[in-house]
């Protein structure tokens, strides 16, 4: 396993690769990783010459500073589980190295925005556009791995792709849970274990709105049950919406050649959760 720490040192090392046209593949992260990093990255393998992990903890998407210090690091775990799944390239830039100055840009999802995520993390998906637009210009993959977990990532992304003209394809990977149906997260490391379990939450209310859908029960009425299973938690919601998979609009009605995904936020304590399912037509 290569690992790099600069921009141009990465950079060389890749220019020769694709003199030997092997085809990269990009898998951007934040660190901690788990089953469902594992799952691009092996993805990336399986699918590329070399595949890159970067792993980089982006201050410019952190809306909350103390989300950002508090953000889980382990780096000597993280070598070691890549390691394990073959042979991989990975880089680990300094805040310094990718933000030698401070950025001047800023992107703007316009609708893709402005649920959801957009709506409780000011400022994220301008720094998401950043960090990714940067990532694609360093290591210019052929293909670059994300998971489902993060729908509005994904769609805002694509967005940034076709914007930008990136010469690159995307690649939206199944989401990995836990036994229970937690969604496997770094966030999940700062769970209690009474937390833990009341984490099962979101997972509970996706499954809950999916047997509801089933049922052609309105829009409405699920959206009331989800709260109401709520009212009996500690956890907070943030929010649950039932949005076009696409446009991530909330839908008001569906039927049965609508695609539909159920998306939802909670806090346990401090600890801010994510989750979604699709539901296909
Ligand atoms: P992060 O390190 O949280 O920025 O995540 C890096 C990538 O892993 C993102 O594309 C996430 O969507 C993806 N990811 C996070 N959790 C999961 C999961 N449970 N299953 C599959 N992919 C995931």
């Amino acid at each position: 396993m290569r690992h790099f720490t600069t921009v141009s040192g990465i950079q060389n090392y890749l220019r020769e690769q694709k003199l030997n046209h092997n085809s990269i593949g990009l898998v951007p992260t934040m660190g901690a990783l788990h089953e469902g990093h594992s799952s691009l990255v092996k993805a990336s393998l399986s699918e590329n010459d070399i595949t890159v992990t970067s792993i980089f903890i982006n201050p410019v998407q952190f809306d909350n500073v103390e989300d950002f210090k508090r953000y889980p690091q382990t780096l000597e775990s993280d070598l070691i589980e890549l390691q394990k799944l073959g042979n991989t390239v990975v880089f680990i830039p300094s805040q310094q190295e990718m933000y030698p100055e401070k950025t001047i840009l800023r992107l703007e999802f316009g609708s893709l925005q402005q649920e959801m995520e957009g709506k409780f993390r000011e400022g994220h998906f301008n720094g998401v556009g950043i960090v990714v637009g940067k990532l694609f210009n360093i290591i210019k993959p052929d293909k670059a791995y994300f998971g489902q977990k993060d729908l509005q990532q994904y769609a805002v992304i694509n967005q940034l792709v076709k914007d930008f003209s990136f010469d690159v394809k995307l690649r939206c990977m199944p989401i990995l849970r836990e036994d229970d149906g937690l969604a496997f997260s770094s966030r999940n490391q700062r769970l209690d274990a009474k937390g833990r379990t009341e984490a099962i939450i979101l997972y509970k209310s996706l499954e809950l709105a999916k047997d509801l859908i089933v049922e052609k029960v309105s829009i409405e009425e699920i959206i009331v049950k989800v709260q109401n299973l709520f009212g009996q938690s500690t956890v907070d919601l943030e929010y649950f919406e039932i949005v076009d998979p696409v446009s991530l609009m909330p839908i008001q009605s569906y039927n049965t050649q609508t695609n539909i995904a159920l998306c939802i936020a909670g806090r346990v304590g401090k600890i801010r959760l994510i989750d979604n399912m699709i539901i296909s037509k």
